[in-house]
């Protein structure tokens, strides 16, 4: 007896198929990749601001008349689109007016490292999805490290920005607090744990101790002065009176860089004052120090850390994402190692196959060690640094200039590159001054010439330059500083009578 042959219909292939990226299409990729590029191309070199000003109740309506469900089923026409309701009024960094929060102007060899990477796509978990691409990284993990300074056993892995470096840090930290504990021991400890930090660290600290599982007042903000940085006997005094209450302290977290200020915590003397603490420095922002031909020696103390968090997109003119976590001691990365037999089994480890997920909190992950490794090839660590040197310079000249402009009084000067001041109105409270620098950020960003952050400090309002831009120049700074003025001039005037004027 014969059994039935069944034979599978034939596969016939689909127009979706065109739509994939292999060895048929190949110039389908490249005509496609390339409009767009030349979209962006078009857009950067129109922009004459760094924003529109467009608002959300203008854009929202574009959007919401888009059927997800009906396609274009044609590239030219969706990047049409595209321009309308997104290229046109995007927000610019490469701009030397857009002076707001800590994004920078990316490099070329970087974008170049952006279009490889999502078109291999490799996947950075294991060995197996990434080859070459594992070592890259570790690579660049190993030089960061040894431009720190953290010694042999160092290492680290990319992350996807300063809050994922940090949690993950701390993470460590908290499992190195609790070490031998028996899990009863444990359930008895976290709640008991500190973390001791500056009040003008960044908020992902306090995000990160709730994701912990730590307590809501876990984490001990320590006061700083008008230089805004902490100073190293507040922090020796924080930690001698939370072991008194017996609450153990399982990180230090200093900043290199705040986020308002651009100021940089003493490292040397906070790590010899937290000798037996896991010091975490927080280097997001000031990491681009590193390679500073000049500059270097504003991070002394990093050295000294148990772990450094940094952010290369920040600094390192690299696209958003490309962070890393560093730690002193590599075996502490263990604490977030997880072995699943589908993926990164524990035989893999014997058999020394580099599999980057066991030091990750991420699974699938971005091959973002790419941009950087072209642009280290490309343009060298020197001339990353002699950039970051410039906008340094920059925010030097921006700080004096309105230091000398009697129109704004300016807070404490930052060795990087942030300008925190306020517009000061003759004659009047400051309230009426508060509301004024508002007004003059929002009427700023809808004018479009201009794009600056705001903060508050010590419960007043103040105006944020982050000069992150080396083409920035001092005629752009008095430029913004005088729209700055008349805009807030203007509100004060017609406002005066709302509020009571001083005296
Ligand atoms: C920006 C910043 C962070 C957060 O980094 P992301 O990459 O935005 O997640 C953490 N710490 C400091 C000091 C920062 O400036």
């Amino acid at each position: 007896m014969t059994l039935p042959v069944h034979t599978a219909p034939p596969i016939r292939p689909t127009a979706a198929r065109t739509h994939l990226f292999n060895d048929r299409t190949v110039d389908d990729y490249r005509r496609a990749v390339a409009a767009g590029v030349d979209r962006v191309a078009r857009r950067v070199a129109q922009a004459s601001g760094p924003f529109s000003g467009v608002r959300p109740d203008r854009l929202a309506p574009l959007l919401d008349a888009i059927d997800l469900d009906r396609p274009l089923h044609d590239t030219t026409a969706a990047l049409d689109e595209l321009e309308e309701v997104y290229l046109r009024d995007a927000v610019f960094f490469h701009h030397p007016r857009y002076l707001a929060h800590l994004n920078c102007p990316v490099v070329i060899p970087a974008l170049l490292g952006e279009a490889v990477l999502s078109a291999v796509n490799s996947s950075m978990d294991t060995w197996d999805q990434s080859a070459g691409g594992t070592l890259i990284e570790r690579r660049l993990i190993d030089w960061t490290a040894r431009r720190i300074g953290l010694g042999p056993a160092a290492d680290g892995v990319f992350t996807s920005g300063g809050t994922q470096s940090n949690l993950h840090a701390l993470l460590l930290a908290r499992e190195e607090a609790l070490a031998g504990a028996a899990p009863a021991d444990r359930r008895l400890l976290l709640p008991r744990l500190r973390i001791v930090t500056s009040a003008a660290g960044h908020f992902s600290v306090q995000k990160a101790a709730k994701l912990l599982g730590l307590a809501p007042d876990a984490v001990v903000l320590v006061r700083t002065g008008p230089d805004r940085r902490m100073r190293p006997g507040a922090v020796r005094h924080e930690i001698t009176r939370c072991r008194r209450a017996g609450l153990p302290v399982m990180a230090v977290v200093a900043t290199a860089g705040t986020t308002d200020f651009g100021t940089i915590d003493p490292l040397a003397e906070i790590a010899e004052g937290c000798a037996g603490v896991w010091l975490h420095v927080d280097a997001a922002y000031g990491c681009g120090l590193l390679v500073s031909p000049t500059r270097r020696h504003l991070l002394d103390g990093i050295e000294r850390a148990d772990s450094v968090t940094v952010d290369y997109h920040k600094s390192f003119f690299q696209p958003v994402s490309s962070s890393a976590v560093l730690v002193r001691d590599r075996r502490t990365l263990r604490h977030a190692t997880w072995h699943a037999d589908y993926l990164n089994p524990a035989r893999a480890v014997a058999q020394q196959i580099p599999n980057q997920v066991d030091k990750s909190l991420q699974t699938t992950r971005r091959f973002d060690a790419l941009k950087l490794w072209l642009t280290l090839r490309v343009m060298g660590p020197d001339a990353v640094g002699e950039l970051f040197d410039e906008v340094c310079d920059r925010a030097a000249q921006a700080w004096e200039l309105v230091a000398a402009d009697p129109r704004f009084e300016v807070l404490a000067r930052s060795p990087l590159s942030t300008v925190v001041f306020r517009w000061r109105p003759t004659g009047h409270g400051p309230e009426l001054a508060d509301a004024a620098n508002l007004h003059a950020r929002a009427e700023l960003a809808a004018s479009g010439l201009a794009v600056v952050a705001g903060t508050r400090v010590d419960g007043r309002q103040y105006l944020k330059f982050t000069v992150l831009n080396p083409t920035t120049t001092r005629d752009d700074v008095a430029y913004v500083l005088d729209l700055i003025a008349e805009h807030a001039g203007r509100y004060a005037h017609t406002h005066a009578d709302l509020t009571c004027p001083v005296g």
